[in-house]
């Protein structure tokens, strides 16, 4: 199992990743947690992280790249790996590919978990972390008064990178730098997309279900116009508002819709009759010409 973890900050890849390590015995490979643990070891690289780190902005890529090939390198990642953080950007990424081909273990699937903005901001300010064993607590699902892990007793804190100020940093880097990924790993079909709000039980199911099933047509994912725009596709402007279409209403599904104020016929429903097939056709081909019709109406 080689998998890769896409998502904002508060999507719930470390959670998830720990989940995933439990059940199937593969190490998660925390990028984040490399760097922090360069930080606590108070290592001249991790000095260098920590500045960066603090004002929510990337890590440069060969520091990272560094922290991830030795990690990959140790042998219980030989059987497979949960990468939670890295790639976090295109150059990353394209880093990752040489690497994974060097040592014959490509990513067998990349998940996306899809996380509303205004969640990811809530679970970011309430997040506490363990310092001793990394595990992840919300407060809002802490029982009154529990400041301690659960595991080891360790007081629990709150990451300078989770306040309020370094979380929107967080989050616009990840839209310009990070948002790109997901039509990168769409084009070369590993990409699957899970909607990650609801209970870990539940989300923990999604991703174990996407992770089995058929990749998706990189013609059918649509890319956010924002992704698009921070990989230099679009313009990021909005586009020119189109002219509102009508709605089509329920009759729709029976064979004719209302456009406007005129009743027209669904496409394959005027291909039928003009095909003298079906119910309809024959009651056309009974109907006087329109020219008589419209005589008859004016008397
Ligand atoms: P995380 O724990 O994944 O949210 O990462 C915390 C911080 O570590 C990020 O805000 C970055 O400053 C840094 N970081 C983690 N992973 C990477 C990465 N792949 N590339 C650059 N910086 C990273």
């Amino acid at each position: 199992m080689r998998i890769v973890l896409l998502g904002a900050p508060g999507s719930g890849k470390g959670t998830q990743a720990q989940r995933l390590q439990a059940k199937y015995g593969v190490p998660q490979v925390s990028s984040g947690d490399l760097l922090r643990d360069a930080v606590a070891r108070d290592t001249e690289l991790g000095r260098r992280a920590k500045v960066v780190m603090d004002k929510g902005q990337l890590v440069s890529d060969d520091i990272v790249l560094g922290l991830i090939r030795d990690r990959l390198a140790r042998p219980d990642a030989a059987n497979g790996f949960i990468l939670d953080g890295f790639p976090r950007n295109i150059e990353q990424a394209n880093a990752l590919s040489a690497l994974l081909a060097e040592i014959g273990q490509p990513v067998d699937v990349v998940l996306l978990l899809d996380v509303r903005r205004e969640t990811l901001i809530q679970r970011l300010a309430g997040r506490r972390t363990c310092p001793k064993c990394g595990t992840v607590y919300n407060v809002h699902a802490l029982p009154a008064g529990v400041t301690q892990c659960s595991k080891d007793g360790e007081t629990l804190y709150q990451r300078p990178d989770d306040r309020e100020d370094v979380v929107r940093e967080r989050l616009e880097v990840y839209a310009q730098k990070t948002q790109p990924l997901i039509e990168h790993y769409t084009k070369q079909g590993l990409l699957r997309r899970v909607a990650a709000e609801g209970t870990l039980e539940e989300v923990f199911e999604r991703m174990e279900s996407a992770a089995l099933a058929k990749p998706v047509p990189a013609s059918k994912v649509k890319v956010s116009r924002r992704a698009a725009a921070a990989s230099g596709k679009v313009s990021a402007k909005s586009p020119a508002r189109k002219k509102a279409r009508p709605q089509r209403s329920r009759i729709a599904k029976r064979g004719k819709a209302r456009v406007g104020a005129t009743s027209v016929r669904k496409k394959s429903t005027r291909v039928a009759v003009r095909k003298g097939r079906g119910k309809l056709a024959k009651k056309v081909a009974k109907r006087p010409a329109r020219a008589v019709r419209s005589a008859r109406r004016a008397k």
